[in-house]
């Protein structure tokens, strides 16, 4: 077996053989222990079948050890420098390629396409950056890709709002986007001393599972996440407060929320908080006729 990119040692010797600099703002932090990479492929049950997405490789820690249990890695990387770094740490791993490219920007449906035609199981696998950990997120859940879930690092603050379930301080209008798409927990907690640099802030895994139909069924599913938000745009006003003063129109429609929180059950003076996926469901759809 090859030797492993992510010990301190051979980190350190790549990152002066490169002269590489980190760059903070591209969120860079690298593993560099090989036990918390395995673990963090272990929670996606990759098989030799599967194929991986992975976004940000760094210089490929992460990526070799998916590549030694998986068919083939497809990694986004925005950093120029690593691509002739990546290029060199993962010559032993034919069943890996980088894009250049950030994955915000990137086509990721028209890649599946391209790179894993005939796989049926495909994974994302990240240690994500950690200043664009939710647009990722979000992204690669809202456009429906043909994906079994996501396994990344993030931050231990964002992965608590994610995984939070109702009438906790963390459940938010977060918690409902990437619940209403994937049954979501929190599979490990890291400590900072595994990166280098180390991050300012604590580090958790997540595993998002796409589930074969959203959660609940919604009318309209822009109108459901814009009632969501409104929902908890100042967290300690009453539902009906953030209603009407967040939707368009909504001091002049006032009665028309109250009779939309009426259908739907909901006591006006609740808290944004306070309500389940559920909840929101059957308000959004209450709500929409009125906001059409
Ligand atoms: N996977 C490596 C590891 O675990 O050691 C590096 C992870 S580091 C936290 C994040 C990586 O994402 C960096 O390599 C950074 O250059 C890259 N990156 C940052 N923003 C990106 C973006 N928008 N698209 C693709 N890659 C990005």
């Amino acid at each position: 077996m090859n030797k492993d990119i992510a010990t301190p040692v051979r980190t350190r010797a790549i990152l002066e053989k490169y002269g590489f600099s980190f760059k903070k703002s591209l969120g860079q932090n690298f593993l560099i222990d090989t036990n918390i990479l395995n673990r963090i492929v272990d929670h996606a049950n990759l098989t030799e079948e599967s194929g991986a997405i992975e976004v940000g490789p760094g210089i490929g820690a992460l990526t070799e050890q998916i590549a030694r249990r998986s068919k083939k890695v497809v990694a986004f990387e925005i950093d120029q420098r690593l691509l002739p770094i990546l290029e060199d740490t993962l010559s032993p791993y034919e069943n890996t390629k980088i894009i250049h490219s950030d994955v915000l920007k990137a086509d990721v449906a028209e890649m599946i396409a391209n790179e894993f035609a005939g796989f049926k199981d495909i994974m994302v696998v990240a240690n994500l950056p950690y200043y664009v950990t939710t647009p990722i997120i979000m992204k690669l859940l809202e456009e429906k890709l043909p994906i079994r879930g996501i396994v990344c690092m993030l931050q231990k603050e964002v992965a608590e709002r994610i995984a939070a379930k109702p009438g906790t301080k963390d459940y938010g209008s977060l918690s409902i986007a990437v619940q209403y798409y994937t049954d979501a927990e929190t599979v490990m907690i890291v400590p900072k001393t595994v990166f280098v640099p180390q991050p300012n802030v604590d580090s958790a895994v997540i595993r998002l599972t796409v589930r074969a139909t959203p959660k609940v069924a919604v009318k309209s599913e822009s109108f459901f996440f814009q009632v969501t938000k409104a929902s908890f745009a100042q967290r300690r006003k009453t539902i009906l407060n953030n209603l009407t003063s967040q939707l368009p129109e909504g001091k002049m429609k006032k009665d028309a929320i109250l009779s939309a929180l009426q259908e739907a059950n909901v006591e006006p003076t609740r808290r944004g908080e306070t309500l389940s996926i559920e909840e929101f469901a059957l308000l959004s759809d209450a709500l929409l006729p009125h906001f059409q």
